[in-house]
C-alpha cells in the first residue's frame, strides 16, 4: 500500500509511520508535514537517511496545489491525516491557526483526495469532540458532538466534513476518535512529558484547579494499531472509538508519575482551572473490537513505565525540543499563571 501521511513528523505520525513500515514490508510513506512548533523532522531522521519505502515532504495539507501533485497519477492509495494544531491551552490563546489547519486544511485534504479518487482517508479525531462526561456512562459513536474548547469544535468541524463528504460524495472517509495518548515523542507541553521533566529538575508540578478531571489514557502504539486497523478493515463513512481502558484522574497520573521517578508529592502545586475545562471523557470501543478486532494492550503503568524509560534512554531528543519555541511557550505559561 502506497500512503500519504501528514503530520507524521508529531507525536502519534511519528510513531505510526515507524510501526506501520516495520510490520509491512510493502507498503510506502509519503510524510506531508509543515513542521510547525511540534513538528520534528528529525524524528525520522533515521529513515530519511536509510529507508528507501519513507519519503518527506515539507509542506501544508492547506496548500491544494501540492497536495494535488502528491496525489497526481494514483501515486496514493490511502491518506491518514494526522496534522492538527492540538493543543488545547494554545486554542484557548488564538483559535484561528486551529480552524485554518484543522478545519480548511482537512476539507482540502478531503476535496484533493475525492478528486484524485483515493480510495481510502483515515482523518483521526479526538474523544474531545464529544464534550464531557459526568462520573457515570462512556462515549459511543452516536453520542451527540458537543465540544466546549477551540481546539475540540475545529476537530469537530472536521468531522462533520468528512460525514459530509461521505453522505455527499460517496467519499471513502473513515474517522478515528482516540482518548489521550502517551508514549515516546510527545511534546513536552502535554501532561505526561511537562511532568516528567518539570519533576526531574526539582520544580512545582502545576495541576490544574481540583486535579480531579479525569482522562482515559492510552499507550500511543494501541492507538496506532488501532488506525492501522481501520484502514485496513473499516466501514466507509463510519467513525470508531479507541480508548485504553484506563481512567485516571490528574492528580494521579502526577503522584504516578511521581513514585516512579521516586520524587516527592510535595512538589504538586495547584493552579487556577483551565477555562472550559472538560471533567471526564470516557471511551466506549466496543464497535472498534467488534467490527475490527481492536482491543488495547498495555495498561496504564506498564506504559507509563515504559515511556518514562524511553524520555530517560533519549535525553539528546528531550533537550533539542526543549530550545527554543518549547522555551518560550513555558515561559509565557509560567507567566500567565
Ligand atoms: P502533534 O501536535 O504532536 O503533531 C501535529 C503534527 O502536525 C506536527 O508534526 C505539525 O508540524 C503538523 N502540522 C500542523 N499543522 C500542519 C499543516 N497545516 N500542514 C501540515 N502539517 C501540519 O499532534 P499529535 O498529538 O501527534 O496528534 C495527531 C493527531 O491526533 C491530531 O489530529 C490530534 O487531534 C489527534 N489526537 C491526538 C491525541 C493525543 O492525545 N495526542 C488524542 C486523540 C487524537
Amino acid at each position: 500500500m502506497k500512503l500519504l501521511v501528514t503530520g507524521g513528523c508529531g507525536f502519534i505520525g511519528t510513531n505510526f509511520i515507524r510501526l506501520m513500515l516495520g510490520s509491512h514490508p510493502d507498503w510506502s510513506i509519503v510524510n506531508l508535514d509543515k513542521l510547525t512548533y511540534a513538528g520534528n523532522r528529525l524524528n525520522l531522521a533515521d529513515l530519511e537517511r536509510d529507508e528507501p519505502r519513507y519519503r518527506f515532504v515539507r509542506g501544508d495539507i492547506c496548500d491544494r496545489d501540492l497536495v494535488m501533485d502528491l496525489l497526481a497519477g494514483n501515486s496514493v492509495d490511502a491518506v491518514v491525516n494526522f496534522a492538527a494544531e492540538s493543543h488545547v491551552d494554545r486554542s484557548i490563546s488564538d483559535p484561528a491557526p486551529f480552524v485554518t489547519t484543522n478545519v480548511q486544511g482537512a476539507q482540502n485534504l478531503f476535496e484533493c483526495a475525492r478528486q484524485r479518487r483515493v480510495g481510502r482517508f483515515v482523518h483521526i479525531s479526538t474523544d474531545e469532540v464529544y464534550g464531557t462526561l459526568g462520573p457515570q456512562g462512556q462515549f459511543t459513536e452516536s453520542t451527540p458532538l458537543a465540544p466546549n474548547s477551540p481546539y475540540s469544535a475545529s476537530k469537530a468541524g472536521a468531522d462533520l466534513m468528512a460525514r459530509a463528504y461521505f453522505e455527499t460524495y460517496g467519499f471513502p472517509a473513515l474517522i478515528t476518535r482516540c482518548s489521550n495518548n502517551y508514549g515516546p515523542y510527545q511534546f513536552p507541553e502535554k501532561l505526561i512529558p511537562l511532568m516528567y521533566l518539570t519533576a526531574m529538575a526539582d520544580k512545582p508540578l502545576p495541576v490544574y484547579g481540583d486535579g480531579q478531571n479525569v482522562r482515559d489514557w492510552i499507550y500511543v502504539d494501541d492507538h496506532c494499531r488501532g488506525v492501522e486497523l481501520t484502514l485496513l478493515k473499516g466501514r466507509d463513512g463510519c467513525a470508531y472509538n479507541f480508548g485504553g481502558n484506563a481512567e485516571e484522574t490528574n492528580l494521579n497520573v502526577v503522584k504516578t508519575l511521581l513514585s516512579i521517578l521516586g520524587k516527592p508529592e510535595s512538589l504538586i502545586t495547584f493552579v487556577g482551572d483551565r477555562p472550559g475545562h472538560d471533567r471526564r471523557y470516557a471511551m466506549d470501543y466496543s464497535l472498534a473490537a467488534a467490527e475490527l478486532g481492536f482491543a488495547p494492550t498495555l495498561d496504564f503503568a506498564t506504559g507509563l513505565r515504559r515511556t518514562i524509560d524511553w524520555y530517560q534512554a533519549n535525553g539528546e531528543w528531550l533537550a533539542q525540543v526543549q530550545s527554543g519555541e518549547y522555551r518560550r511557550f513555558m515561559d509565557s505559561w509560567y507567566e500567565a499563571r
